[in-house]
């Protein structure tokens, strides 16, 4: 099944996956410290197929309905699918959330954080979980402030057990990204969590600089959605 737009989608991915290489070596970094989260979000299965037929295998959707309705579909085709949550999570969702994904990046309050300890349990199931920070104090975004992360990571890992690795940031978009970067990483590293998720089509590059572990690539690979 060879047609434009898969070679298209195919030839962005690999130069995405390219350009990771060329920032992780300008920094001595390895590219294989350096996940890429391919975001498909919008994107039907057609579009999907491509990036898997070459062997990618790490995804990140934002909408958990959207993400049920695709990659159960797509894990029958494909093994060892990796499916990142990449946006804000309803707490009457987290059954679902749970069995679907691999890892929720947007972990970011203590009634979700609950929900999540309860469904791994009855689940019998693992997975990762980063910790959404609202890097920019945004009203209307997503994630725990600065000042309250502290609190909420003891909470999440002392009272509920959970395996908190990494932190996740969206910079607001009118700001230079790479403050909001750097205090990530620094954060991560105060707390000893090893996993930082930032940087996406237009500053991934910069993120890995910052030590982004994981990019979140939407644009770059698959088009404008
Ligand atoms: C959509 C989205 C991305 C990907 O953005 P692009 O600019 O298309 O690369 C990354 N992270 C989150 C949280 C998103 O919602």
């Amino acid at each position: 099944m060879v047609n434009s737009r898969n070679t298209e989608i195919i030839s962005q991915i690999t130069s995405v996956s390219r350009e990771i290489g060329q920032a992780a070596v300008q920094v001595d970094r390895s590219r294989d410290d350096i996940t890429l989260v391919a975001v498909s979000k919008t994107f039907p299965i057609e579009i999907i197929t491509p990036a898997l037929q070459i062997g990618h295998r790490v995804f990140g959707e934002n909408r958990v309905q959207e993400a049920s309705g695709k990659w159960p579909q797509l894990r029958r085709e494909f093994s060892e699918v990796k499916l990142h949550l990449i946006g804000p999570l309803q707490t009457n969702k987290t059954a679902v959330a749970v069995s679907l994904f691999d890892c929720i990046e947007t972990l970011d309050r203590p009634k979700l954080a609950k929900a999540i300890a309860g469904e791994l349990k009855k689940q019998q199931k693992s997975l990762e979980l980063f910790i959404q920070v609202n890097t920019g104090s945004e009203p209307q975004k997503a994630g725990v402030l600065v000042e309250d992360l502290p609190d909420f990571l003891s909470y999440c890992q002392n009272e509920l057990q959970l395996p908190i690795t990494g932190l996740m940031c969206i910079p607001p978009v009118s700001e230079d990204p790479e403050g909001h970067f750097s205090l990530l990483a620094k954060l991560a590293d105060t707390h000893n969590l090893p996993k930082l998720s930032m940087g996406m089509s237009s500053d991934f590059p910069l993120a890995i600089k910052c030590g982004a572990t994981h990019v979140r690539v939407g644009t770059a690979i698959f088009g404008q959605r």
